[in-house]
């Protein structure tokens, strides 16, 4: 029968693997470990957590707990394996991290249907194939793809801004305008006195940052400096930089503020919006207290915190499809961190429909798009849609998720529709595959 390449056993690769096997295809899975190691993983067992051993929450009323229940409809071999090993840590879902490598290396290594290859894969291979490679792939790999998206389409560092639900913000404070009215008033601007600001200004050049790691520390000399780093040159830098209040004069008062704030939209839906210039390397403990400190964001629900990391990842808007087909080349599949997706959890749930899709074509049936109603499907429509000129790796979030049919006002409830609907839609999906 046919064989099916995938390329990478991390997170997403093994999952994808997993999933292709038990459908009865032959699965090809190439792991360049520990023949060559990235530099964060140590171990050559599969789906290694290479920092964190939390797969973060488990309760519905959190979307990446939904996602988690979901992938588990779909017999989910990184959520079992998870499920086996967890270890006591309150509503999250966290593991022994050797004995849930090794419960998923067991079960993809030993399933009859696949053959493991230790090598690096330095070309994209013919045949029906799944990328799976993570942050840190391979540099020889990396240049290839380069060469397939084409040089734009293709990041090493991710260095993003805060991300907040649109309902969090306080619109009695925010208002809607472009700096001097030119265009369509796009941006949400947060007000600042000089009080407001002088407060804001000292939690950020005193709040804790995260340490770089030695193979990140080249991220400064890309041209994106972080937040704090540029507050600690001084107020006037913030003031004329990103905090900049001319043309930005409140719409209700007709007053400049001392400075601004700037919220850009950044899904098509207008359900999440970016802080601009925010890009930062705080704790995230310390982003939200900085954050929450910005008038009009006192209540701000973070569905994305800041970073700047090591990433390797596509312009999905550009080239990939909600199936997570290259839109090229439509026998080729991304899945995982590669993808834009943003976790462990997020990197395997994209590697389970990857497999399910790699699966459907090897046998002639036409990929299938999972429903936006769910957290599967949300994400997959999010990183293949959403703006590509601004495009930042996500994390699973109700922000994501389509609008229910009556706006519900308190939070939990709101959630909990979500999570019913999701749950819901993923059943009878599962049914009518
Ligand atoms: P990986 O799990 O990294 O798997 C990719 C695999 O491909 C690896 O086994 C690698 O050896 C192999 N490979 C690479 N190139 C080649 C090649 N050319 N040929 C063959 N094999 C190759 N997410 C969280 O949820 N929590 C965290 O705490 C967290 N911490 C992170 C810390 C760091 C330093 C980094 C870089 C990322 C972190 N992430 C975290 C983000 C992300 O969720 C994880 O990196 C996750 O492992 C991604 O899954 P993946 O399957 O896409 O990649």
């Amino acid at each position: 029968s046919k064989v099916i390449n995938v390329v990478g056993a991390g997170l997403a690769g093994s999952e994808a693997a997993f999933q292709i096997a038990e459908r009865g295809l032959q699965v090809h899975l190439y792991e360049m470990r520990p023949i060559k190691q990235t530099p964060a993983h140590h171990t050559d067992k599969f789906a290694e957590l290479v920092c964190s051993n939390s797969l973060r929450a488990n309760s519905l009323t959190n979307a990446v707990g939904v996602l988690k229940e979901e992938m588990r409809q779909l017999n989910s071999v990184i959520i079992r394996s998870a499920d086996d090993c967890a270890v006591p840590a309150g509503g999250a879902l966290a593991v022994d991290r050797h004995e849930f490598a090794a419960h998923v290396t067991d079960r993809v290594k030993n399933h009859p249907n696949v053959t493991v290859f230790h090598e690096e894969i330095t070309e994209i291979p013919e045949g029906i194939t799944v990328i799976a490679t993570g942050p840190l792939t391979s540099e020889a790999l990396s240049k290839q793809l380069q060469e397939l998206t084409g040089e734009d389409y293709l990041y090493f560092y991710d260095a993003a801004a805060p991300i907040i639900e649109k309902d969090s913000i306080n619109m009695d404070i925010v208002y809607l305008k472009s700096r001097y009215d030119k265009g369509e008033a796009a941006y949400l601007n947060c007000p600042m006195t000089e009080e407001e600001f002088e407060r804001f200004y000292e939690a950020l050049i005193s709040a804790e940052v995260v340490p770089l790691k030695e193979f990140e520390k080249e991220i400064f000399f890309e041209g994106c400096m972080p937040i704090e780093v540029m507050a600690n040159r001084g107020k006037k830098t913030m003031l004329f930089g990103p905090m900049k209040p001319v043309g930005l004069e409140d719409p209700r008062t007709g007053k400049r503020p001392f400075a601004v704030v700037q919220l850009r939209q950044d899904d098509a839906a207008g359900t999440l919006y970016n802080i601009v210039g925010f890009q930062t390397h705080l704790k995230w403990g310390a982003q939200k207290e900085v954050i929450q400190l910005i008038p009009g964001l006192e209540n701000a629900e973070i569905v994305r915190y800041g970073v700047m990391h090591r990433n390797t990842f596509i312009n999905s808007p550009k080239v990939l499809k909600a199936t997570y087909q290259f839109k090229e080349r439509p026998t080729l599949f991304f899945a995982g961190q590669m993808t834009g997706v943003e976790g462990y959890v997020e990197s395997a749930a994209s590697g389970l429909i990857a497999g399910i899709n790699a699966t459907r074509i090897a046998q002639g049936k036409n990929p299938v798009e999972f429903p936006r109603e769910t957290a599967m499907g949300s994400m997959a429509q999010y990183i293949t849609t959403t703006n590509a000129k601004n495009f930042q790796p996500m994390n699973a979030n109700f922000g994501l998720f389509p609008d229910l049919p009556v706006r519900i006002k308190a939070k939990k409830e709101r959630y909990e529709q979500h999570a019913n609907r999701a749950l819901q839609t993923i059943r009878n999906f599962v049914k009518s595959l």
